[in-house]
């Protein structure tokens, strides 16, 4: 099963996240984005997701480790 991790030090609240997959992110009331529900989004899409993220604060993991770029 996925799992998302966003990184609240580096996320600067851009809101790219929860353009390409409202439903698995929400901006919350600190400026920084929040998980929702990892599965409600097809990994694709997620990867997607992270990929668009400016400042790199989100990563995807599966089993412990890092899927969405292939290296930690
Ligand atoms: S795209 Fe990245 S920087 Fe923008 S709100 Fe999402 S996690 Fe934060």
């Amino acid at each position: 099963m996925i799992e998302i991790r966003i990184d609240k030090d580096v996320c600067m609240g851009s809101g790219n996240c929860v353009f390409w997959a409202p439903e698995s992110f929400e901006l919350a009331d600190d400026g920084h984005a929040e998980v929702l529900d990892a599965r409600a989004t097809a990994e694709e899409r997620l990867k997607v997701a992270a990929e668009g993220c400016p400042t790199g604060a989100i990563s995807l993991w599966s089993d412990g480790e890092r899927v969405d770029r292939g290296e930690p």
